[in-house]
């Protein structure tokens, strides 16, 4: 089976539309077909191939392990699509979000299931294969989170700055109920930030 993908062969060119074979999950992989996936800002940094930290500073991506060609896009949602022999925890059809922040796996930071903190990232969309295709191939079914009847392309943005407001958000315990928040700036992180608290 071919899809298509739309993929960054060069910084600051636009993104080329390819041809690749579907990934064949194996092990416990499971294949996600992608109903909806996020353009972040981060995407921006990406493509640029650096971040510029101020100051005559920068932090350029390649000296990172960010290499090219890359299919971007690390806010994804979509339909399970097929299964590697031994992934459990879901099912064909299944809708799900698809949790990005992936690190090596292996670790005693990833055991302990914080691998957003792992010294080998392997994030999707950022170091291997992520949303901007029709399909995606996620590691291990664990990162494949129901989506409880949330519509795919609503909820896509939630693996980004739905968990980095919520993460924020979540630091000031029981007092949120009753103090008030003051969320700076109102971007795409501000407007999350705003719809996670009423909620
Ligand atoms: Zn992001
Ligand atoms: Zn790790």
């Amino acid at each position: 089976m071919r899809q298509r993908c739309y993929c960054l062969t060069a910084h600051h060119q636009p993104l080329v539309r390819r041809e690749e074979d579907v990934p064949e999950p194996k092990g416990g992989e499971v294949l996600v077909k992608i109903l909806g996936a996020g353009v972040c800002h981060s995407d921006i940094h990406i493509w640029d191939g650096e971040y510029d930290l101020g100051g005559g500073k920068k932090l350029v991506l390649k000296d990172r392990g960010v290499s090219l060609p890359l299919v971007m896009g690390h806010e994804i949602a979509g339909e399970v699509a097929a299964l590697g022999p031994d992934a459990k925890g879901v099912r064909v059809g299944d809708k799900v979000l698809v949790y990005p922040w992936l690190g090596c796996g292996e670790c005693p930071i990833c055991l302990r299931d914080e691998e957003n903190l792992c010294l080998k990232p392997s994030s999707l969309g950022v170091y291997r294969a992520g949303g901007y295709a029709e399909y995606v191939l996620a590691p291990r079914a664990k990162y494949c989170i129901d989506l409880g009847g949330l519509d795919p392309a609503e909820a896509a943005p939630l693996a980004c700055s739905g968990v980095t407001t919520y993460s924020a958000l979540r630091k000031f315990g029981p007092a949120i109920a009753d103090a008030p928040v003051v969320i700076m700036g109102a971007g795409g992180l501000g407007h999350m930030a705003l719809s996670i608290l009423r909620a």
